[in-house]
């Protein structure tokens, strides 16, 4: 635990005024987690429903727990009440869905939209035309319990930089498009969340100012 603690302090002095940290904390132990906890930091990321709320019900309050994998429609419910930030959002039907759920509840939920840039076509999310049609449309300002603040995004899995390069390129200038098109709140759309623990420094250079780190600050996952 004392490793976690110092590559978390590691992976904060790192980063640039600006850019927020999420602890990518899935598949690790609430243990792994507290410590973490210990240490300051309070965004973690979570990309199973289960998971999510489960190690929620055992930790503080105070935690903002980022759903960041591919939600199923039926977990939409169950995680609603625990989530600060959904940065999954990859259908206007699960926008939809988040939206009808957390009215249910009364309250409001932050999402943000993600679009695929990426070579491999195993991941989700919206082509940067759909996630520009969706914003322009005004579809979306019916949509009184969620409240979209940006967008996320991954690079393609490959060693090529300048690859990584542009899909992150592409992914800033989507939201810088996004942000130029959205009618309702725009004054709040202003995530860009990308990068990883082996790309975010690059992903940084390209304007991200929310990064998603795992396995550098928690070791690998089983
Ligand atoms: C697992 C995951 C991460 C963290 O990846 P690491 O390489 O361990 O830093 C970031 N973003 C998403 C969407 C993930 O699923």
């Amino acid at each position: 635990m004392e490793q976690i603690r110092h590559n978390l302090r590691a992976c904060i002095d790192s980063l640039p005024e600006g850019v927020a940290l999420v602890a990518v904390s899935k598949f690790h132990s609430i243990e792994a987690i507290q410590a973490a906890y210990s240490e300051g930091q309070r965004i973690f990321g979570e990309s199973r429903a289960v998971e999510l709320v489960e190690k929620a019900k055992h930790l503080p309050d105070d935690i903002n727990w980022h759903f960041i994998g591919h939600l199923q429609t039926n977990k939409v419910r169950m995680i609603i009440p625990h989530v600060s930030l959904i940065q999954s959002v990859d259908s206007e039907r699960l926008l939809r869905l988040i939206n009808a759920e957390a009215a249910r509840i009364n309250r409001s939920v932050d999402v943000l939209l993600q679009v695929h840039v990426a070579q491999e076509d195993t991941k989700f999310g919206f082509s940067p035309d759909e996630l520009i049609n969706l914003i322009s449309a005004a579809k979306t300002e019916e949509l009184s319990n969620v409240h979209i603040v940006g967008i996320m995004g991954m690079a393609s899995n490959t060693d090529d930089e300048n690859r990584i390069k542009k899909d992150f390129a592409e992914i800033k200038s989507t939201f810088d498009k996004a942000k130029a098109l959205i009618k309702h709140n725009s004054d709040n759309f202003n995530i860009i969340s990308m990068g990883m623990s082996d790309d975010h420094q690059l992903a940084i250079r390209e304007g991200s100012n929310m990064v998603r780190i795992g396995s550098s600050i928690f070791g690998e996952r089983h």
